[in-house]
């Protein structure tokens, strides 16, 4: 049944859900927990309120990573059997072919082929549970001064796979407290959003995407002044369109946004590492030192967490499901503003407009 369908229209949803205080992470579950009770209830197996609102946003995390990794599957079989189109390529395709062998550090003298292959090794390798020691493929994302880089941590994983597997692997008491899991829900989100780029790019070398990488960020940033003032990005998705109740708010919400900011919409959550390379390109600053905030329109979690993770100033619709505990709204309200500048604006309650623009202010 699709979201929008009548039906599942009128199914009321899980109050505790929403709250992150419904986990049915195992097969004793599922365990509810009061919000009125927190001090005193656990789940069966021990957890407290924050951790399991905690565990309840890796959970998620872990799955969409999951999911992350077995979407390249289809693209690395089609990139094996790949050959180029005709020498005669249009000039977009020559623009974008410039564009991201500048990016990855390809010889501009490299055939496309060829550059499929090498860019197809270190793909293997960033999906690989056994990745080889070296860094230069995600580093290539973090320009100077455009976001804090997770990757200065040289202990770090360095795949996807392997970072998804240790945080699976990681005995839950290790984990207890809240920031541990927290933190690790903020790298693996990083890495999907980045792997979501990878893809694209991938995609556009091979002429299966219209879009520019980064000159449509670009194009959008260039109607905006020097020094930047503050701005809106609204990111939604074609794939996980929001239900109908959600969308509204977010179809009201946008007027009153519009007349106050410049606002640059984006489609695919790829482009929000454009738009860090674009700050830092144009402004030499760091993303949380412009005023932005980036309003997440998508039922998927990683792309809020890798938002906040890129530095940016976000909130979302839905929002996410940390108010049943008091210190994980503490960690992305006031625990990254004190880290990395930036902060999560809470869109449950109150006027959110209100917020974003007294923020922005
Ligand atoms: S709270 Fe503990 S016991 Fe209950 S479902 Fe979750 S993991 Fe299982």
């Amino acid at each position: 049944m699709r979201p929008t369908d009548k039906k599942k229209e009128m199914l009321p949803a899980c109050g505790y859900g929403l709250l992150g205080l419904c986990c049915s992470g195992c097969l004793l579950g599922p365990c509810r927990l009061s919000p009125f009770e927190q001090e005193s209830l656990t789940g069966l197996c021990g957890m407290n309120a924050d951790a399991l609102v905690a565990q309840n946003l890796l959970r998620f995390v872990q799955t969409e990573a999951a999911w992350e990794i077995s979407r390249w599957r289809a693209l690395i079989i089609e990139l094996q059997t790949w050959n180029p189109p005709p020498p005669a390529q249009k000039g977009e395709a020559r623009w974008t072919k410039k564009i991201l062998f500048e990016k990855y550090g390809l010889s501009p003298r490299l055939p496309l082929r060829k550059a499929i292959q090498v860019l197809l090794r270190e793909v293997r390798n960033f999906i690989s549970p056994v990745p080889e020691g070296h860094r230069s493929f995600l580093f290539r994302f973090f320009p100077q001064k455009a976001w804090p880089s997770p990757f200065d941590d040289h202990s770090q994983p360095i795949s996807l796979t392997q970072l998804l597997l240790n945080s699976w692997g990681r005995n839950k008491s290790e984990s207890s407290g809240v920031e541990g899991p927290l933190q690790e829900c903020l790298d693996l989100s990083l890495i999907v959003l980045l792997s979501q780029r990878l893809r694209e790019d991938l995609r556009l070398l091979i002429e299966k995407k219209e879009t520019f990488p980064g000159e449509r960020v670009s194009t959008l940033l260039g109607g905006i002044a020097v020094p930047p003032p503050p701005f809106i990005v609204v990111l939604s998705e074609s794939e996980s369109l929001l239900p109908e109740p959600e969308q509204r708010q977010v179809d009201e919400l946008l007027p009153t946004l519009d007349k106050a900011f410049p606002l640059i919409r984006l489609r695919n959550t790829g482009a929000l590492a454009d738009l860090g390379q674009e700050v830092s390109a144009s402004w030499s600053l760091a993303i949380p030192d412009i005023r932005v905030v980036v309003l997440v329109t998508t039922t998927k979690v990683t792309t809020v967490l890798g938002a906040l993770a890129l530095g940016f100033k976000v909130t979302s619709i839905p929002p996410l499901p940390i108010h049943g505990s008091k210190e994980a709204e503490e960690f992305f309200l006031e625990g990254l503003r004190r880290k990395f500048g930036n902060t999560y604006l809470l869109s449950w309650e109150g006027d959110l407009s209100s917020k974003i623009l007294d923020f922005l202010a």
